[in-house]
């Protein structure tokens, strides 16, 4: 069993923008009287009995193991190490929190392919033992950003919400949400490739990787086939980097609706033609209504006049498509300052270089207009024109789902310039309905993690976290022929213990599951034990069990009630 520790780097999440199932175990490294020990007193919300803050935090994270752990199926304890910690905060996005795997493992028992990384929660899965627990380590390490325990101008006056219904407020953020999607990565979704410079871990592909692909060229490039400095390359190529896999692409079809939003420039012809939008987490969504107007240039004669972050002169866009340049206030400012002076769409142009447009990120429930943001290089190209006056249609194209490429597989974040632990280990944000696992957390997520609603489980399975209902470690959707396997350690007959080993066969069954099968067709006492001889005869003559276990099999079955 080859092995080496290593802590992966940590993905970062903004805001700004069967039956047995597997136990989740949070560990709060909390100090007393800070995050799960906040003694804050707090009223039950939204499904949340807690009645102190860190009660209230704790029981989210519960929650989450809980969903977790009703979807994903493993014998092994999956630890996570949980704490509140001051992260990283602007007015206009903040890191939510952040989470990975604390050990990773290639070439254990049960591993699909050699030579590739797994996280420890899937591996300890797929071997049936605990392996994080051999290097004395938890699987998952996360942390959740302290400074939103109370608003803070600091932090965009965002918030926690504590309830379990995704009835977050303006300026709330849903930890249930946040916290599934940072157990999420620790549980392997996540590339340990360096996005920067495309090496692998230790010279190895992870098992994310096996299914990263680049779609530019007209058979998808794997990233396995390819050099560090193509892996690189491929990370910025955005709209291109794609899942392909068998369970994703199906769950692309179940999921993801027709529809990618962008903006038609219909006139004038120099600039005719459509360009990429990202779409914002208020507001309508892009394409409901269409909307087709002339463009306005926001100015609020004041600073930056463009920005829009001072109130515009009443009727100033009145049903036109507003633009304003992106800076010193946040997204939800900006269009509701155009809504307020009569614009029917509005367009945010980012400010700094890079392709897509971002998505931007925040709330406003008063926001009823559809809001996107275009790249600096469009927005420039486009406002060049706007004294001469520019049509454009604010809309979607129908061809394609939101969050696929052409041919149907699922995109993958690929912004350029890279974005630190984030880029390709998520969903692109283009993704409609909008996903768990996309790089900022949007107000509408269900909390489900399947489809119809989410494709993380079917990313999950395509990993190797099969279906095990019985955990007996044979995949229930691939060769176990019995889907309840009795798993005790010694074949015990009605209530008589043979002391036979209780041998699990490669197709699910084991020696148990064989002696019940003979129950299932007896239709009496002579016909049961006849029938558990016969079994015993077949065990011994292929060299499973020795002469004096197959008397003890008899001998348990004869003394059974
Ligand atoms: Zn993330």
């Amino acid at each position: 069993m080859k092995k080496s520790l290593l802590l992966v780097a940590l993905v970062t999440l903004f805001a700004a923008q069967a039956f047995a199932g597997a136990h989740i175990v949070v560990v709060n490294l909390d100090p007393p009287g800070a995050g799960f020990n906040d003694p804050t007193a707090a009223a039950p919300i939204g499904g949340n009995p807690g009645t102190t803050k860190g009660q209230q935090a704790l029981n989210v994270f519960q929650q989450a193991a809980n969903i977790w752990g009703a979807t994903l199926d493993s014998k092994v304890n999956i630890n996570i190490d949980a704490r509140f910690s001051p992260l990283t905060c602007t007015a206009t996005g903040s890191v939510l929190g952040s989470a990975g795997a604390q050990d990773i493992w290639f070439d254990f028992p049960n591993a699909e392919f050699p030579g590739t990384w797994y996280q420890s929660a899937l591996a300890s899965k797929r071997a049936g033992i605990d392996l994080a627990a051999i290097d004395g380590l938890h699987d998952i390490g996360a942390q959740f950003n302290s400074r939103l325990a109370t608003p803070d101008p600091a932090c965009g006056n965002l918030t926690w919400y504590f309830g379990y219904d995704g009835n977050e407020g303006a300026n709330q953020i849903d930890l249930l949400a946040v916290v599934l999607h940072e157990f999420g990565h620790g549980l392997g979704f996540a590339t340990l490739v360096n996005k920067s410079t495309g090496a692998q871990a230790g010279g190895l592909p992870d098992i994310y990787e096996h299914y990263l692909a680049d779609d530019s060229t007209s058979t998808p490039t794997s990233f396995l086939d390819m050099t560090n400095a193509q892996r690189a390359a491929a990370i910025i190529n955005p709209l291109h980097v794609i899942w392909n896999g068998p369970k994703v692409d199906a769950a692309v079809t179940q999921v993801l609706t027709f529809g990618t939003p962008g903006l038609t420039v219909n006139s004038p012809s120099g600039i005719a033609g459509h360009y990429l939008v990202g779409s914002a987490a208020f507001g309508a969504t892009i394409g409901s209504p269409t909307v087709t107007a002339a463009l306005v240039l926001a100015n609020d004669g004041v600073g930056v006049t463009s920005d829009a972050c001072t109130p515009l002169p009443a009727g100033s866009m009145t049903g036109a498509i507003g633009v304003a340049d992106r800076g010193t206030c946040t997204f939800a400012a900006k269009a509701k300052a155009m809504q307020d002076a009569g614009a029917i769409g509005a367009l945010i142009v980012n400010n700094a270089a890079g392709s897509p447009p971002p998505g931007l990120g925040g709330a406003d429930p008063t926001i009823t207009i559809p809001v996107g943001s275009l790249t600096l290089t469009d927005g420039t190209a486009i406002k060049a024109q706007i004294g001469g006056g520019v049509n454009a249609t604010l809309g979607v194209d129908l061809s394609l789902r939101a969050g696929a490429d052409s041919a149907g597989h699922a995109l993958l974040y690929a912004p350029n310039p890279v974005v630190g632990g984030s880029s390709t280990s998520h969903w692109d944000p283009i993704a409609f309905p909008n996903q768990l696992m996309e790089p900022a957390i949007n107000g509408d997520l269900t909390h489900n993690v399947t489809p119809p609603f989410d494709m993380t489980l079917p990313l999950f399975r395509e990993i190797g976290w099969y279906p095990d209902a019985d955990l007996d470690l044979v995949a229930d959707d691939n060769g176990d022929a019995c889907l309840g396997s009795d798993l005790q350690a010694s074949v015990i007959i009605g209530g008589n213990n043979s002391g036979v080993p209780n041998t699990l066969f490669t197709n699910g069954w084991t020696v148990k599951d064989f002696v019940n099968q003979c129950q299932a067709h007896a239709t009496n006492r002579v016909s049961f034990n006849s029938r558990v001889a016969h079994l015993g005869d077949s065990l011994f003559s292929a060299g499973i069990i020795t002469q004096a276990q197959k008397d003890a099999l008899q001998s348990a079955a004869a003394r059974a009630k």
